[in-house]
């Protein structure tokens, strides 16, 4: 690695008006590398040279197949880099080697997936009568504005990027602190794919200074955002003030059903993905599991043991697909997470297992699980972001809707059952984004992902995001002569 990493603004990298962020890395606390720390003006020199882009119709002159196949390089070329992207993302992030593999593979699926559909998009026709040829457009909104967050940093930044210039909008993109060196990536492979200068812009700086100048900045057309419902209600704030979307993936407190039919096999297979995968560190991870009073104990010993069956320890030790978790993202990260297990025990929750921090360096959190936890619990309505489940007893199916669908967010939730009957009716009734029937994390970079409540609003994957990045257009063409035949 570098120790130095800089910013890439119109084709060109340049140090940080701010200064620059010491990057760590988590699993043991060591300083990695610096990375340039933009100010307000490095922001706007990014979002004029994406302006210039969109208003010289660089990417929108283009034929979208063009454009489309330039995007799929982008993806190629990170798959051609993966090894070399996954050990230095492993390095920023704490994450298990083959974890950093797995997210980059799903960086590149994104460029491919989004790639294939730049020559979907089309307008329709509108019947107006014989007098009259009406047509609809879809055009980009100009400058896309992108804020990534830290746990998923290069599949997020990722997301965002291939449906932004696959549409045909310039991108700025505001990469988190705590990890931010891997994105140099994109600007390779924007060059790579001939992208022209401006088209792809990427910073790092502080969320307070740079990603403040980004949300607010009047000639950003359209935002993207992914973090927490505090950062996500500011900049809704920020983009309600000059009239543009915004798109808001935040966070969860997941839920999944249990129903005493279920195969307790594959719902624990799901929960070692669902709450340990990125120790926790996941949106829509499997955070609770709302089970029948009668399999608590079943359910809760057989948790414990998978939780105390992980191995946990820096990423780049754990190279082997499998059964180890990493390091949470820093200390502060943490110890949040920690402060939050402990006011669990406080408040009457049983610890299975779990709990504690590791006594090494870097900033690991014990796999937890906690038992007998009641829906009124801060552990049974707060984002812990960390490998902490919470098992919580129901009693009528009823009961179990109540207690999944009684927390203000609403990302993701999932039922674990054999009868259809009950996976349907409860797949109705819950509110979320999406559900998931007898396999946590179901679905792909195909299918539309977002939230209900405050788990925000806009969907991103699927077709049905490319529609946060483009306006329409209607076009009426008068035929003939004489007036209008209005109705
Ligand atoms: P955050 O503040 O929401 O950070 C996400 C991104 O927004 C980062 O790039 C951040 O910059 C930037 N940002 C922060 N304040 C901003 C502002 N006022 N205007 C514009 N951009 C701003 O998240 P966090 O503080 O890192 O994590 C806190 C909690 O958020 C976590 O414990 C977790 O519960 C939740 N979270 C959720 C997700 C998710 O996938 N839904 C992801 C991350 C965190 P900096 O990097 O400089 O902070
Ligand atoms: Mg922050």
């Amino acid at each position: 690695m570098k120790n130095y990493y800089k910013n890439y603004v119109d084709g060109n990298w340049i140090d940080g008006g701010s200064g620059v962020i010491p990057v760590d890395n988590p699993a043991n606390g060591e300083h990695l590398a610096d990375q340039a720390c933009a100010d307000f003006n490095d922001i706007d020199k990014a979002v004029k040279a994406a302006k210039r882009v969109h208003k010289e119709g660089l990417l929108t002159a283009m034929r979208p197949v063009e454009r489309g196949r330039m995007v799929k390089k982008m993806g190629e070329f990170l798959l051609q880099n993966a090894p070399l992207i996954s050990k230095e993302l492993t390095l920023e992030a704490g994450k298990p080697l083959w974890e950093s593999e797995i997210e980059i593979r799903g960086a590149a699926r994104y460029f491919e997936y989004y790639g294939n559909q730049a020559e979907t998009i089309e307008g329709k026709s509108i019947p107006l009568g014989e007098n009259y040829y009406d047509f609809t457009a879809y055009e980009p909104y100009g400058v896309s504005a992108q804020i990534i967050p830290w746990n998923f940093p290069f599949e997020m930044t990722s997301r965002s990027l291939s449906a932004g210039l696959t549409t045909g909008n310039s991108c700025v993109v505001k990469t988190a602190e705590n990890d931010p060196l891997t994105q140099y990536w994109f600007a390779k492979a924007a060059e790579y794919a001939g992208f022209p200068d401006g088209s792809v812009n990427l910073l790092c700086g502080l969320g307070k200074e740079a990603g403040v100048a980004l949300s607010s900045h009047p000639e950003v057309n359209q935002i993207v955002f992914t973090g927490s419902v505090a950062t996500g209600s500011a900049i809704a704030g920020e983009a309600a003030k000059n009239i543009v979307p915004c798109t808001l993936e935040l966070g969860g407190k997941s839920a999944a059903i249990v129903y005493d039919d279920a195969d307790l096999d594959n719902l624990l297979n799901s929960l070692r993905w669902g709450i340990f995968y990125n120790a926790g560190q996941v949106c829509s991870a499997m955070s609770r599991i709302i089970v029948p009073r009668k399999l608590q104990e079943e359910i809760s010993e057989r948790a414990g043991e998978l939780a105390k069956s992980l191995s946990v320890g820096p990423g780049s030790e754990r190279k082997e697909f499998g059964n180890n978790m990493g390091s949470l993202i820093s200390e502060l990260q943490r110890d949040r997470a920690l402060a939050l297990c402990q006011k669990a025990q406080s408040a009457g929750a049983s610890t299975v297992t779990g709990g504690h921090k590791l006594n090494r360096p870097g900033w690991f959190l014990e796999p937890t699980i906690f038992n007998n936890v009641t829906p009124d619990m801060e552990i049974a309505q707060t984002e812990v972001f960390g490998p902490v489940l919470s098992i919580i007893p129901y009693d009528t199916d009823e009961q179990a809707l109540d207690i999944a669908n009684g927390t203000d967010y609403g990302l993701v939730s999932g039922v674990f059952t054999k009868d259809l009957d009950r996976a349907m009716v409860s797949a109705q009734k819950m509110r979320a984004g999406q559900v998931f029937i007898n396999e946590w994390f179901a679905g792909g970079v195909e299918t539309p992902f977002g939230g209900y409540g405050k788990s925000g609003y806009g969907r991103e994957k699927g077709r049905e995001a490319l529609w946060n990045y483009i306006q329409t257009k209607n076009i009426a063409i008068r035929l003939g002569k004489g007036a209008a035949g209005r109705a």
